[in-house]
This record gives C-alpha cells, sequence and structure tokens, in this order.
C-alpha cells in the first residue's frame, strides 16, 4: 500500500489530493526537498540520508517564504519514519517533503495565507547514470538571479528556470545542462551542484554564485578533505575553465554522484570516469548506505 502525509494524518495515497484552486500551484509559491533513503540488507535497515539537514533547509525556506510551520525539523523527521514504516518500504526510496499555501484566494502574495506540509515517497531509481558518465551542455539560458528568484530557496516556481535549460539540453542530444549564473560564471546543473577538479584541487562554484546549498556537496566537501585530502577552493569558476579540468562531476540528493565525460561536445581529459570520482563514489555509496561506521550520524534508521 503507497501512503503520504496530507493535513496532518498518514493517509492512503489516493486520499492526499488538493483542490485544482489551492494558490501555490498557481504561482509556483511551494518549497521543497528530495530526499534519498537507501537500504542496508545486510543490516535489515532502511537509513534516511541527511534527513535534519533536509528538515532544517525546508524550514529555513519557508519561514523567507512567510510560510512559518508549527513543526521542528525532528518533528518532520519522525513523521517520515511514521511514513516510511506504514508503507514498509525496504528499498532505496525517494522522500518529497513539500510545504504549500493551501489557501483558494488568486493573489501572488505570501501574506495572510495558511501554510500546509506534505510528504510522500517515490521511486527514483538512478536519476542520471553515474556508471558510465554523462554528456552535458552549458545552457543557453542563465541561472535565476539572487535578485528575482533565489537558487537557495528551492521554490517550485525556480524550476522553470531548470526545466528549460534541461529540455534544451536533452533536446539537443545530451543528458544535462549547466547553467550559467547572470555574471556568466558557473553556477550549477539543473537539478545538481558542480565540482570540477583540477590536479589536487576540488573546485566548485561558492554560494554567492547563485546555487542552491547542496547537502550532497557539502558531505563530498567532507569526503575529499578527510578521506582524500584534497585541497577544497570555493570560489567563482569560468566557463572555459571547465573545459581545462581533469575531472568534472555533478552531486545531489537525486544525481548522487555523477560524472561528467564530456561538455559542449569535449571530452574531459581522456573521456573516461576519472580516478578521484571513482573514489568519491565508492566512499559515498557506501557512506549512505551505512557501511562506514564514522559516517553512520549522517544516517536516521527506520525500523528500531
Ligand atoms: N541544485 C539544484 C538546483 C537542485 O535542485 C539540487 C537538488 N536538490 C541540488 C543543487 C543538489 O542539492 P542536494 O545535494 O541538497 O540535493
Amino acid at each position: 500500500m503507497e501512503y503520504a502525509y496530507f493535513e496532518g494524518n498518514i493517509v492512503n495515497i489516493d486520499e492526499a489530493k488538493i483542490s485544482i484552486k489551492t494558490n501555490s500551484i498557481h504561482y509556483g509559491t511551494l518549497v521543497f526537498e528530495g530526499i534519498r533513503a537507501y537500504y542496508n540488507e545486510n543490516h535489515n535497515q532502511l537509513y534516511i540520508l541527511f534527513s535534519d539537514a533536509h528538515y532544517k533547509r525546508l524550514l529555513t525556506n519557508a519561514r523567507a517564504m512567510f510560510m512559518y510551520l508549527n513543526k521542528t525539523p525532528e518533528e518532520l523527521t519522525s513523521i517520515t519514519k511514521g511514513l516510511l514504516k506504514k508503507s514498509e518500504i525496504k528499498t532505496d526510496t525517494y522522500i518529497r517533503p513539500f510545504i504549500y499555501f493551501k489557501d483558494l484566494a488568486l493573489t501572488p502574495k505570501l501574506k495572510d495565507f495558511t501554510p500546509e506540509v506534505a510528504i510522500y515517497t517515490y521511486n527514483f531509481g538512478r536519476y542520471l547514470d553515474t556508471s558510465k558518465g554523462i554528456h552535458a551542455k552549458v545552457s543557453s539560458w542563465r541561472r535565476n538571479s539572487d535578485n528575482s528568484i533565489p537558487s537557495r530557496w528551492k521554490v517550485a516556481g525556480a524550476y522553470v528556470n531548470s526545466a528549460l535549460a534541461k529540455t534544451e539540453a536533452l533536446m539537443s542530444g545530451y543528458d544535462e545542462a549547466i547553467l550559467l549564473n547572470e555574471h556568466g560564471t558557473l553556477s550549477e546543473g539543473s537539478g545538481e551542484n558542480i565540482f570540477i577538479i583540477r590536479g589536487k584541487k576540488l573546485i566548485t562554484p561558492s554560494f554567492s554564485e547563485g546555487i542552491l546549498e547542496g547537502i550532497t556537496r557539502s558531505a563530498i566537501i567532507k569526503l575529499a578533505k578527510n578521506e582524500l585530502f584534497l585541497e577544497i577552493e570555493e570560489r567563482t569558476v569560468s566557463r572555459s575553465e571547465l573545459y581545462a579540468a581533469d575531472e568534472v562531476f555533478l552531486t545531489g540528493t537525486a544525481a548522487e554522484i555523477t560524472p561528467v565525460v564530456a561538455i559542449d561536445n569535449r571530452p574531459i581529459k581522456d573521456g573516461e570516469i576519472g580516478n578521484i570520482t571513482k573514489k568519491l563514489q565508492n566512499l559515498y555509496f557506501h557512506a549512505v548506505r551505512g557501511d562506514i561506521e564514522r559516517y553512520k550520524h549522517w544516517l536516521t534508521p527506520v525500523y528500531d
């Protein structure tokens, strides 16, 4: 049976329905998260990855949108555990929590409305090809600027920008889009943060480049620093530096660690997945499944 958390209760998915008049549908004023849970057969356990960080980001973004929800990250994690348990999920899964204005009034505003939270699970599988690597295109669309719709917020309306870039990339024969920001320097993928490797340096656009403050991004920085002793640079990156990189990869909850083997038809180095990318993938995939003791604090076990 499939369930959802809807209007304060865990209900059958068929009962989780909203009106076509719902305000947030019309103006894209819905904030959301994407969380993964990984099943470990040997442990007979389902682990939610970075639950606290995702719910903290959701509530921070909601506050910026004047959505004051009377819930803590701990309470939302506990609701999520309840939902996964009730659904008896014993496989990898994706969790989509979101906060929206449930009011039926047609005004694009954020005041005097009532926020509601809903959560459902989704069978994503692999989002992009993490084993072969992908071909990416630098998009002709620019990332939303922070002074129009901040990328930091993970708000539904901002994803029109992602949809335009992703569609252009797919229709041009590529797997994913890489967006430049309003200043013409590197920001991120349509749903991922981006990293390049040059020598022993791991380089990624800083938070002021019009990016989402990615939770996977921050996990990868920790793994690169602590496990591979790489030097980290968070800074402005020019488009041409992409082509000069030894390795490129994308990170995200859905995309995990996706190697990029060519950009704008230029192979990255020899066009094969790089060694550092492989090492980071290996560490990440073991950590998220609960197989590395020192990263177990990333995980929330679902079954007692
Ligand atoms: N950038 C964008 C635009 C995204 O949608 C996502 C996916 N949430 C990311 C980056 C990666 O963020 P995270 O690692 O927190 O999933």
